[in-house]
């Protein structure tokens, strides 16, 4: 059937011709929140809150003497920081519990504790 030329528009996209289109379904998902496509971008947000919510449940399960990095607890043969003061990740637990072992695998939290530490606690103590 053709049409009265020169009255419709075509839009023009180019592709490469193996590109397979996806067309859209009239009624698709979208986020209720943000109207987005999933995974939108509050939804990635959300789950990076997930994983600081399972970092905060795995710090309020330790004992004190549990290693700050991986919770294990830390025992006489292993090397380890203990940092002296208040413990800044579980201010519940006695002064100077705060240990992370010296292994590779906990330095990271180490070095991240440190720096808190450095900034809170040793400027107090070195008057
Ligand atoms: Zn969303
Ligand atoms: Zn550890």
């Amino acid at each position: 059937m053709v049409r009265d030329h020169g009255t419709e528009t075509f839009e023009r996209v180019l592709a490469s011709p193996g590109h397979v289109w996806q067309v859209m379904p009239e009624h698709y998902a979208v986020c209720r929140r943000c109207a987005e496509l999933p995974p939108c971008a509050h939804e990635t947000r959300e789950s990076e809150i997930d994983a600081e919510t399972a970092r905060l449940e795995d710090l309020l399960r330790m004992a004190p003497g549990d290693c700050l990095g991986c919770g294990q607890p830390i025992t006489d043969r292993m090397r380890y920081t203990r940092f002296p003061g208040p413990n800044l990740w579980r201010p519940d637990l006695p002064d100077d519990s705060a240990v992370v072992h010296a292994r590779a695998a906990c330095r990271p939290w180490a070095q991240k504790y440190h720096r808190a530490w450095a900034s809170i606690v040793a400027p107090t103590r070195s008057r």
